[in-house]
């Protein structure tokens, strides 16, 4: 799946907490070491064949019940009489189990109310080498609460009537809520599945169907079996949503369903899904018609995960599916491609070749975020994806990966917390960024055919990651490329993959010689044993060929540091780490990081390219957080930026003063000095987009623009907030919608400027009114960035208001888009935390709401009296089994804290008694009347 996603844009950000949050649910919190979560591995199932009876009442709010029956083949590795699989507590209601003809009596099956592991007696021994028929019939229950197992879902048409679905979603272990089954992906069987429904609705599931039956008002639809496949996978979707038939992928028919009225909408995916996945054919040398005939991709109204690579039958939110080419953003369409590229790619990192267990997440994940950029950048490649991997993938998950309680890539996780906190970032990030690190070692040829091989060896099969190093081993050992002396990947991969955090290499230039020594680099804590295997390149400004190869020139090894001859001799400067194709940061010593300095203030930043200025500003930010370097040092080497117009260069630079801007307040003296200082380092990078220069065949030009006025704005340059404001008030007085790119800047700049709340109620009854996906989550954050509280509190109540119009996946996006908004924002919305505890654990989709609320606030803690309101909420209002993640909430806000007392004298000098910056010069008047010009005689967007 899809779970989470780090974003160019602020109202992705609240995507990701969302996301995250839903896919914590139904957590139990036992510690319960003792308890067996696995299932044995004797009893291997071959083939299911599954009935499922949906009747007509189910498809309303009248009844939560299906009937199902299961058949299940298997064998067993030894003799025994004890079946062990998982059927849900909750949701399953079992009625009869029969073993081949044999009824088990109801005292010999039981269902372990916590594990969810159904253990069955059998009247027999079960001998090797004989295929066993496990029969049970069973009534299901729908989930209707969570989006997780079989649930109803709803939608209103156009015509107000509201329309029931039934949909699916079984990563990680819900399955098990379906349907009795083994729920492990180690257990590959085939399934048949039938499913009988009303005749006004149709049923798809991961394979094609032919109609088999008919009765009474209802319809059997017979599916073809499957290919081997992890119970994980299957999907059903029972609805009256329609299809859009696109062209066949080869011989593969290829389709996009959603609701009806939103089949205007399905152009784009129609468009890119084909090339994506002939893409993928041809990289991995196994043809998607090998293992599936058919490819649905249908967009659910209600879904809790961004995406889900069910095989077959792919299930999306509507946003990313669904694209509208005159009113969603060109931020959109890449994530529709990119989206889509990361289920496809999952259809051989995943479906065909699966992790064997949860605690390999990454080797489903990590590959599927490496397709999800790479395979997009070889169909599109003037979106510059390899180049956006480092600023989204790479450079945001070193800041995660330094944390002390980073876990690492690969470890055990047996609850379901502990499963579901491996569908965190470090599995999806770091493994992307790990397997690009090993791609660039051994060349992207050798790594492609390595992917190849491993494919073809471990079809159908489950893997372990030394399974992925030993393949890959043959095609290092059948080529040129370099491992360290006497190693094998086996060795090199070890800590990368069973060690949290990464390297800072420190660099020091001794005449021709080059010293590196290696430490884990953390933000705070000590680590002094963990080293790593390193794969060094560098270039030097006498380099012809700058920062093109990425092949390791040298290695370090775990040996504590190492030295290198190189010829430097003429060099006057010497950078590591070409393309940042390495997961490591680095550190140089004061000369060299002079020359770093002298270089990029020269004509083109002297041959310094894009990626690695942009490795060089985050390297520098993260180093001075940690005390690494002075924050003047990072001034002075980033005062190139005037001169920079990079979107890479400036998405780093951005992160960097986000993070001193959220610590020391944005409102506080020394954040309005920053915020003057960004202003004007970034004055001809304001100018070079503009808010009226469009040109949205130019996705990265699109990309700068929004980073660059959303930045501006919330700095307070006031051209920019005069030019969102006419905009908004063009779309308000004359009905002309802002371009579609910039709407997002404009919605929130004007309201956040307003002192008319009929501004704020405009854009509400525009969120009513509209259905289209890409434009409800544009105006979900805008409306909390008002600054008036009465509307900010009545927002936060909507949130919580059955039928208010707020779709249950959107009411967290509402409270994260009130304290993101604007400083005061923090307060309204831990008002209304504290008053409305109960009321939001229930009505936020009644997941784990409450600790990640808590958590995402106390991050923008900035005062110590903030602190102390939330010790007392904790003590007087929370419920007992949240408080270890309040713990962790209160000791992240004091570790920040903390850190701006350590860091505030020094900023403080520096913005204070050093610099002196000064407003930069603005022509407002001019700036509003080319806006009203091209707003009045262009529609040129
Ligand atoms: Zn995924």
């Amino acid at each position: 799946a899809i779970v989470f996603l780090e974003n160019r844009m602020a109202q992705n950000r609240l995507i990701i907490g969302l996301l995250l949050a839903a896919c914590i649910s139904n957590v139990q919190l036992q510690t319960t070491d003792e308890i067996e979560w696995r299932l044995p591995t004797i009893i291997r199932p071959s083939r299911y064949r599954l009935h499922i009876d949906v009747p007509e009442a189910a498809l309303s709010p009248e009844s939560n019940e299906y009937g199902g029956h299961s058949v299940m083949l298997f064998t067993t590795l030894e003799p025994t009489t004890t079946i062990k699989l998982h059927s849900s507590y909750d949701h399953i209601r079992l009625n009869l189990v029969t073993i081949g003809n044999t009824d088990v009596n109801e005292t010999n099956y039981s269902v372990n109310n916590i594990t969810d592991i159904l253990t069955i007696t059998s009247p027999f021994q079960l001998n090797p080498n004989i295929t066993y028929q496990l029969v049970i019939n069973f009534t299901g229950i729908l989930s209707t609460t969570e989006m997780t197992g079989f649930y109803k879902s709803s939608y209103v048409r156009e015509d107000g009537v509201t329309r029931y679905l039934l949909t699916t979603q079984f990563q990680p272990t819900s399955a098990r809520r379906a349907f009795p089954c083994l729920d492990e992906p180690f257990f590959k069987a085939i399934f048949e599945i039938f499913i009988t429904h009303p005749v006004e609705y149709n049923a798809l599931s991961n394979t094609p169907s032919t109609l088999n039956g008919t009765a009474s008002g209802t319809e059997t639809y017979q599916f073809d079996d499957t290919a081997l496949m992890s119970t994980y996978l299957i999907a059903f979707v029972i609805s009256d949503f329609t299809c859009t038939q696109g062209e066949d992928i080869g011989t593969v028919p290829y389709q996009i369903c959603s609701r009806d009225e939103a089949n205007s909408t399905r152009e784009w995916a129609l468009e890119i899904g084909p090339p994506l996945v002939e893409s993928l054919n041809d990289y991995t040398q196994f043809d998607y018609n090998r293992s599936k005939s058919k490819l649905d991709q249908v967009a659910i109204p209600d879904f809790a995960a961004g995406a889900m690579e069910n095989w077959g039958l792919v299930t999306y939110r509507e946003v990313f599916l669904l694209w509208d080419s005159d009113e969603s953003s060109n931020n959109y369409k890449q994530l529709i491609a990119t989206i889509n590229s990361h289920e496809f790619g999952h259809f051989w990192f995943g479906n065909l070749v699966t992790c064997n267990w949860w605690s390999e997440t990454f080797l489903n994940e990590g590959f599927a975020t490496y397709f999800e950029y790479f395979t997009t950048h070889d169909v599109l490649p003037s979106w510059e994806l390899d180049k956006q991997y480092i600023v989204d993938i790479v450079q945001p998950i070193l800041i995660t990966d330094a944390l002390e309680n980073a876990l690492p890539l690969q470890s055990e996780a047996n609850t379901p917390t502990e499963v579901m906190a491996k569908f965190g970032r470090i599995s999806y990030s770091k493994g992307g960024a790990i397997f690009r690190m090993v791609e660039h070692v051994m060349g992207s040829t050798n790594f492609k055919n390595g992917l190849r091989d491993y494919l073809d060896e471990f079809q159908y099969q489950t893997t372990l990651p030394e399974d992925l190093w030993r393949t890959l081993q043959r095609s290092v050992d059948n080529s040129t490329a370099k491992l360290p002396a006497n190693t094998t990947l086996v060795e090199v991969m070890h800590n990368w993959v069973n060690s949290p955090g990464f390297p800072l290499l420190t660099v020091a230039v001794h005449g021709t010689h080059i010293e590196i020594s290696q430490e884990r680099f953390l933000i705070s804590g000590n680590d002094t044993i963990t080293r790593w295997y390193v794969p060094i390149s560098y270039t030097t400004s006498e380099d012809a060929n700058k920062f093109n190869s990425t092949a390791p020139q040298q290695w370090l090894t775990p040996a504590a540091s190492a030295s290198f001859h190189i010829e430097v001799t003429n060099a006057t400067w010497f950078i590591l780490n070409n393309q940042q194709s390495g997961y490591f940061r680095v550190n140089y010593d004061n000369n060299g990081w002079n020359n770093i300095r002298d270089a990029l203030q020269k004509p083109e930043f002297d041959g310094i390219v894009e990626v690695n200025r942009a490795q060089i500003v985050d390297d520098l930010f993260n180093l001075a957080r940690r005390d690494k370097i002075e924050y003047a040092r990072v001034f002075s080497i980033v005062q190139f930026l005037v001169n920079e117009t990079s979107y890479f260069t400036w998405n780093s630079a951005f992160r960097g003063f986000n993070f001193l801007l959220s610590r020391v307040g944005l409102e506080s003296q020394l954040g309005q000095a920053i915020s003057g200082y960004v202003l004007n380092l970034m004055e001809n990078l304001y100018t070079n987009v503009s808010f009226v220069r469009h040109n949205t065949d130019d996705q990265i030009h699109t990309f700068k623009q929004v980073l660059a006025l959303s930045t501006a704005c919330r700095l307070g340059k006031s051209a920019c907030i005069a030019s969102s404001k006419v905009f908004f008030h063009v779309y308000k007085d004359f009905g002309l919608r802002p371009p579609k790119n910039l709407r997002g800047v404009v919605y929130c700049n004007a309201l956040r400027h307003s002192t008319d709340s009929s501004d704020w109620e405009f854009l509400w009854q525009e969120y009513l009114s509209t259905t289209l996906a890409s434009e409800l989550v544009t105006i979900i954050p805008a409306l909390g960035c008002s600054r008036d509280r009465t509307l900010l509190e009545r927002y936060l109540n909507l949130s919580i208001t059955e039928n208010s119009g707020i779709r249950s996946q959107d009411r967290l996006s509402v409270f994260n888009s009130v304290f993101n908004g604007n400083p005061m924002g923090i307060e309204v919305a831990f008002e209304f935390l504290t008053n409305n505890h109960a009321r939001i654990n229930e009505m936020y989709l009644s997941m784990n709401a409450l600790p990640n609320l808590i958590n995402g606030l106390a991050a923008v803690f900035t005062t110590e009296e903030e602190i102390e309101r939330l010790e007392e909420f904790i003590e007087e209002g929370l419920p007992a089994e949240y408080l270890p993640a309040a713990t962790t909430a209160i000791e992240t806000a004091r570790a920040n804290i903390a850190w701006v007392e350590h860091f505030h004298q020094h900023l403080f000098d520096f913005f204070f008694v050093v610099s002196t910056p000064g407003a930069a010069p603005e022509t407002l008047g001019l700036h509003v009347c080319v806006v009203l010009l091209v707003v009045f005689f262009g529609q040129l967007f």
